[in-house]
């Protein structure tokens, strides 16, 4: 339950609203489709970040420079209308329903990282960085969550990511009913250039650990053509490892997961032909 008492903020600035969320209680609300699930009880106040102007896609130079309180509708609109980022607005557009998309914001979806997250291993993927109110350090969206910054109070101002058009990202999710919380959400990089892997970032979520990069597999593809000894030697080194519940035992998520990498790598094969 959510008290009475909840005070709500409107800053215009983002000083102002970083001092108001370094107090007790009191957090930012973005799509809010989160918050009454998991902070309700101990909630003294919500910092509403529409007065931000934290809702902006452009591109500047190299990179796509995507505002923390955009939503993914709007990510996905951006992708389709500049032919960009395939793979992530393939993710986005799978995530959830219409009239959520249009509310969940990428700075919500990453602070709050569920073990669904569609945003996740695409972004990790495509290497994106955050850059955070009032902090110099750019992070990479990894480091962010292995250096723990995501537990720490503070606002993501927004999301940088090179737009690199060599590159094909291929992204699959596993549910068995369309509108079902993702079991995970796989994602692959690869830079091609002369039917050789120059680069390949593979990455998971919704396993142990939240994400998962595979090294080795991409070690296994970097450098090389895509022969049969080098899907499977890639294959090899891709055990993701699940936790239980319910649904599915983890030997069968890894069973699914090992069908669907070896599927994206034989789909690329395909497109290098
Ligand atoms: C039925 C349903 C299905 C869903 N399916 C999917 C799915 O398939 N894939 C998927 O990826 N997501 C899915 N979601 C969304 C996901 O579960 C979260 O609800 C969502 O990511 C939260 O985003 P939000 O903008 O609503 O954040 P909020 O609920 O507003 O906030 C979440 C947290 O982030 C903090 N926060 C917000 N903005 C910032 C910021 N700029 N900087 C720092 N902290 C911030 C808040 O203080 C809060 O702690 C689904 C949601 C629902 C309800």
């Amino acid at each position: 339950m959510m008290s009475h008492d909840l005070q709500w903020y409107y800053p215009e600035k983002i000083s102002e609203a970083l001092k108001l969320i370094k107090k007790e209680g009191i957090i930012l609300h973005a799509g809010g489709t989160r918050i009454l699930k998991t902070e309700a009880r101990n909630l003294k106040g919500l910092v509403d970040i529409s007065h931000l102007r934290l809702n902006h896609i452009r591109k500047e130079g190299k990179n796509i420079i995507i505002g923390a309180g955009c939503t993914l509708s709007d990510v996905i609109n951006y992708c389709k209308k500049t032919n960009s980022f395939a793979g992530l607005c393939m993710a986005l557009a799978e995530a959830a329903s219409t009239p959520l998309r249009n509310r969940i914001t990428v700075g919500g979806s990453l602070k709050d990282f569920p073990v669904w997250s569609s945003l996740y291993s695409p972004l990790i993927a495509l290497n994106a960085k955050l850059e955070l109110a009032g902090i110099k350090e750019i992070y990479s969206v990894e480091d962010y969550v292995k250096k723990n910054i995501i537990k720490t109070k503070h606002i993501i101002k927004q999301i940088i990511i090179k737009d690199d058009t060599d590159v094909i990202c291929i992204v699959r999710r596993f549910n068995i009913v369309r509108f079902e919380y993702p079991i995970f959400n796989l994602a692959i990089v690869f830079k091609v250039k002369n039917k050789i892997i120059m680069d390949s970032r593979i990455v998971i979520t919704g396993v142990k650990g939240r994400f998962h990069r595979f090294k080795l597999s991409e070690k296994a593809l970097n450098g090389n053509a895509l022969t049969e000894e080098v899907i499977a030697k890639s294959n090899e080194y891709f055990t993701p490892k699940f936790h239980t519940d319910y649904k599915y035992s983890p030997e069968y998520r890894e069973h699914v997961a090992k069908v669907y990498f070896n599927d994206i790598v034989n789909e690329l094969k395909e497109v290098m032909k």
